[in-house]
């Protein structure tokens, strides 16, 4: 008989999504709360890797998330004015009649992960968190921020990087921290050309462009913004188009296209790593709530993905809870840890405008890395 029969998620992006997918195949009763009274996302993309396309085989949602996403094969990587410096082929790893990598927009996946975990019986409301958690030994005692309160036998933080759940359980030994850049983003029509993640780098930033279907793609861009600035939403086009004059060749073409501050989507980088178990007695953070890191991987919801897909492992195998969490933090550690750390590592680069760094090598590595079972 399992220890954990009733699971509370605490946040529905993708990590909490797919936990919620994970143990309900397990047959584990879950609980989702989500902050937002209108479950939405922003609508630019994702690129998911092959280890991911991987784990939503596992995660059963394979050919939803398939036709709702583009499918790809190759990374490439160009110099700013668009001459290949590198290609690497993609890894098919959920077998050779799937794709190695997709991109997807992150409406899509919310729309495929949702209605799956809807569909095998999560329990979700919206515009509710948690406002205390009681750990008794045997159960979490949950008083939720509407007042109702109920019992749970684990729960999981997968709040993000802001979370509350991690707040809850270290107080403030692990806060955001801002790395010095930004990431630029502005939806596009697929141009032609652009049937694989297409990586350009240059002195100031890299930017790249990501099918997400047969009509759409984005373009991002990564720039170095030591202060932090606020970025007034009225300057946003022209800012962004500034920081590609570096480029030339299509990113140069697309740059005068960016015309309509209202499509750029700005953020600056935070990220923030647990550098101890992700638990404490029954209750876990997984996701971002964890290991938020950079987006130069493109692979921080993919360890999202592959927590809650462990998680599901681990708490239907033998032992305790104790025993069990501390199996998940075995196997996603040193992982998650890597992946971080390493995707910090290509961001800081770029801003010490490091040309000796070999991020051709880093990528290359982090595919083989990542390509291991979890
Ligand atoms: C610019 C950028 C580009 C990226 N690109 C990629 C990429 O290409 N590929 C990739 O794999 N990863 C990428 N990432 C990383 C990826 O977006 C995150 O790692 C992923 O979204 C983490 O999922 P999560 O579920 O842990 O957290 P989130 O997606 O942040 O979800 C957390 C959820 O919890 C909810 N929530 C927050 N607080 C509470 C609360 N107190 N109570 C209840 N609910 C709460 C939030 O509303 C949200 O729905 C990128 C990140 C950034 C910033």
């Amino acid at each position: 008989m399992s220890a954990v029969n009733k699971v509370l998620i605490v946040g529905g992006g993708i990590g909490g999504l797919c936990a919620a997918i994970a143990l309900r195949r397990k047959g584990i009763e879950v609980d989702l709360i989500e902050l937002k009274s209108e479950w939405t996302v922003y609508g630019v993309g994702i690129i998911q890797q092959s280890n991911v396309v991987r784990e939503m085989a596992k995660l059963g949602v394979l050919d939803g998330y398939l036709d709702a996403a583009y499918a790809f094969e190759d990374v490439a990587i160009y110099g700013p004015a668009g001459q290949q410096l590198a290609r690497i082929p993609g890894q098919r790893l959920a077998g050779p009649a799937y794709p190695a990598n997709v991109g997807i927009s992150r409406l899509a996946l919310h729309k495929v992960l949702s209605e799956t975990a809807l569909e095998l019986g999560a329990k979700v409301r919206l515009g509710l968190s948690v406002e205390s958690l009681n750990d008794t030994g045997e159960s979490v005692e949950v008083l939720f921020t509407d007042g109702t309160g109920a019992g749970y036998d684990l729960v999981v933080g997968a709040d993000g990087l802001f979370s509350k759940v991690r707040s809850l359980l270290f107080g403030d030994t692990y806060t955001p921290r801002f790395t010095g850049q930004s990431v630029w983003r502005y939806n596009f029509p697929r141009d032609p050309h652009i049937d694989h993640l297409a990586n350009y780098q240059s002195a100031e930033g890299n930017a790249g462009l990501v099918p997400l279907a047969g009509d759409l793609m984005y373009l991002f861009l990564t720039s170095h913004e030591p202060s932090n600035p606020w970025m007034d939403p009225k300057t946003l086009a022209e800012q962004m188009r500034q920081r590609l004059q570096g480029f030339t060749g299509l990113i140069g073409e697309l740059r005068e296209q960016i015309t309509d501050n209202s499509q750029v989507v700005y953020k600056p980088m935070e990220v923030v790593f647990v550098n101890e178990p992700w638990y404490r007695g029954r209750v876990l953070l997984i996701g971002d709530a964890a290991h938020a890191t950079t987006p130069h991987l493109g692979q921080g919801a993919g360890m999202a993905i592959e927590d809650a897909i462990v998680l599901s492992e681990e708490l239907t195998r033998d032992g305790g809870i104790e025993q069990q969490l501390q199996r998940f933090m075995d196997r996603r550690f040193e992982r998650c840890k890597y992946i971080s750390e390493s995707s910090v590592l290509a961001g800081d680069k770029e801003m010490q405008h490091d040309r000796e760094f070999d991020r051709i090598g880093l990528v290359k590595q982090m595919l083989a890395r990542t390509a291991e079972p979890i």
